[in-house]
C-alpha cells in the first residue's frame, strides 16, 4: 500500500461531501508534493499524520499554538472549566480574570472584549474606529492579511466594489504613500490598520521601519483616527504587550487571536479610554463568544507565557533554526534569504520566483521528518527545544540536497 493511503482515502471521500476538499488555508492542496492533509495526533513540537507519519512542526497551527500542542497546564484548566460549564447563559468568572490579566499584560489597553476569529476582531476594530470617529475611511496596506470576509478578503469572488468602498490603500514601510492616502481621506479618516510587521504570502517578510511606525502614529494624532495593530498573527510571540512594544508605538485598538489561548478558539480586542463609550455602542457577539473553557485556556496560556518567558525561548529556537539553515545552505552551495522575526522565520531561495526550489525542499525535508512551509511565515513554539531544532536541521539537510540536485 502507499504510504500515505489513509490521507488519500480521506481525501478521496472528501472531494464529494467537501467543496475543494477543504476550504480556506490549510487546504494541502496549496501545499508541495507530499504534505498531508488529515492529522491524527499532535504533542508538543510533533505531528502524526494519519498514516503514522511523525513529524517537527513548524507551522503551529499557522500561530495558534505557541505553547506546544496539548499543553498539560491548558488543556488541565480547559477541563477543569468545561467540567463546570462552557458556552451558558453569560460567561463564567473566568472572562473578568481574563480581562484583568489582558489589561494588566497590555500597556495601552484600558479595556477588552472577547471574540472567536481574528477576523470577528479585526472587523470589530474597524467598526469601533468608525463608530467612535464618526467617519467612514480606513487605510490599509496592500497585500496585507487581515481576515476572510468581504471588507477584507483576499479573494474577490462573492465581494462587491461597495463592500470596500470606504478603503484607501498604502504600501507597508511607505510614510509617503501613508501620508498621501491620509491627504484623499482628509476630513473622513477614520483609522489606519496595520500589521505587527510585513508578512504578505511569497515575499521576504518584513519588520517595520520604526520611523513607519511612528509616524502612522503622528497621522491619526494628527487626524483624530484610531490607529489598529492587527497583532492576531504576531501577538504574544514577538512581545507579551503587543508586538510594537519594542518599537515604543501605541495603538489606540490592537487585535489579537492565534496564540492568545494556545489552539483553543478564542480572539480578542484591547482598546484605550476613548474608544470605550463606542465599543458599548456597537453591537458585537456571537453564540460561541462568551465560552469559558477558551478563556480558561488563555489565561493558562498568558500565564505560562509570562512564567517561562515564552518570547525569549521563542526566538532563541528561532534563532538557532536560522543559524542551522545558513550552515547547511553554505554548505550545499545554495543560495536563500532568511527573513521576518526569528520567531515566526521565513527562508526563500535566491531567484526562486516559481518555488521549485522551495517546494523541493520542503517535500525532500517532510520525507526526512519536518514540517516547513516554502512561503509563508513558519511558527516555533515554546515547546521546540534544541534537540528538536537539531532533528529538524537533519530533516533541511536532505531538503537542501534535494534543491542542490536540481541545481
Ligand atoms: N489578521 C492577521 C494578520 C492574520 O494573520 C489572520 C489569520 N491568518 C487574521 C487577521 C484572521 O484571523 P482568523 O483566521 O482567525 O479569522
Amino acid at each position: 500500500a502507499q504510504r500515505n493511503h489513509h490521507d488519500a482515502a480521506l481525501r478521496d471521500r472528501a472531494k464529494r461531501v467537501i467543496p475543494g476538499g477543504l476550504w480556506g488555508h490549510l487546504n494541502a492542496a496549496n501545499l508541495p508534493a507530499g504534505y498531508p492533509q488529515y492529522f491524527a495526533r499532535a504533542e508538543g513540537c510533533r505531528l502524526w499524520d494519519v498514516d503514522g507519519r511523525e513529524f517537527v512542526d513548524f507551522m503551529c497551527s499557522w500561530g495558534p499554538v505557541v505553547l506546544g500542542h496539548h499543553n498539560p497546564a491548558v488543556e488541565e484548566a480547559v477541563q477543569r472549566q468545561a467540567a463546570q460549564g462552557d458556552c451558558m447563559n453569560g460567561p463564567g468568572p473566568v472572562l473578568v480574570e481574563l480581562a484583568e490579566t489582558l489589561v494588566d499584560t497590555v500597556p495601552h489597553a484600558d479595556w477588552c472584549l472577547f471574540s472567536k476569529n481574528g477576523t470577528d476582531a479585526t472587523t470589530t476594530c474597524v467598526t469601533l474606529a468608525r463608530a467612535g470617529t464618526g467617519r467612514r475611511k480606513v487605510l490599509v496596506a496592500r497585500g496585507s492579511y487581515h481576515g476572510a470576509v468581504p471588507w477584507c478578503s483576499p479573494s474577490i469572488a462573492g465581494v462587491t466594489a461597495e463592500d470596500r468602498a470606504h478603503l484607501i490603500t498604502y504600501d507597508y514601510n511607505d510614510t509617503a504613500s501613508v501620508e498621501a492616502a491620509a491627504e484623499q481621506a482628509k476630513g473622513d479618516l477614520a483609522a489606519i490598520i496595520v500589521t505587527a510587521f510585513r508578512h504578505d504570502m511569497a515575499r521576504a517578510l518584513e519588520l517595520p521601519d520604526p520611523a513607519f511606525a511612528q509616524a502612522l502614529r503622528a497621522i491619526c494624532d494628527r487626524e483624530g483616527a484610531a490607529l489598529i495593530l492587527d497583532d492576531v498573527r504576531a501577538g504574544f510571540r514577538l512581545h507579551l504587550g503587543g508586538s510594537w512594544e519594542i518599537l515604543g508605538v501605541r495603538p489606540d485598538l490592537a487585535a489579537y487571536s492565534k496564540a492568545i489561548a494556545n489552539g483553543h478558539a478564542l480572539s480578542a480586542v484591547t482598546g484605550v479610554e476613548r474608544f470605550r463609550e463606542a465599543a458599548t455602542k456597537v453591537f458585537t457577539t456571537g453564540s460561541f463568544w462568551c465560552a469559558a473553557a477558551p478563556m480558561a485556556a488563555a489565561v493558562a496560556t498568558l500565564s505560562e507565557l509570562k512564567r517561562i518567558d515564552g518570547p525569549a525561548h521563542m526566538r532563541a529556537m528561532g534563532e538557532r533554526l536560522r543559524a542551522g539553515f545558513d550552515a547547511l545552505a553554505a554548505r550545499h552551495g545554495v543560495a536563500i534569504r532568511q527573513s521576518g522575526p526569528a520567531q515566526m522565520p521565513l527562508m526563500l531561495f535566491e531567484g526562486d520566483e516559481e518555488f521549485r526550489f522551495g517546494n523541493a525542499f520542503c517535500s525532500a525535508a517532510l520525507e526526512a521528518g519536518a514540517y516547513f512551509h516554502p512561503r509563508h511565515n513558519m511558527f516555533l513554539s515554546c515547546a521546540h527545544g534544541e534537540a528538536d531544532i537539531d532533528r529538524a536541521l537533519q530533516a533541511a539537510d536532505a531538503g537542501f540536497a534535494a534543491v542542490a540536485r536540481l541545481g
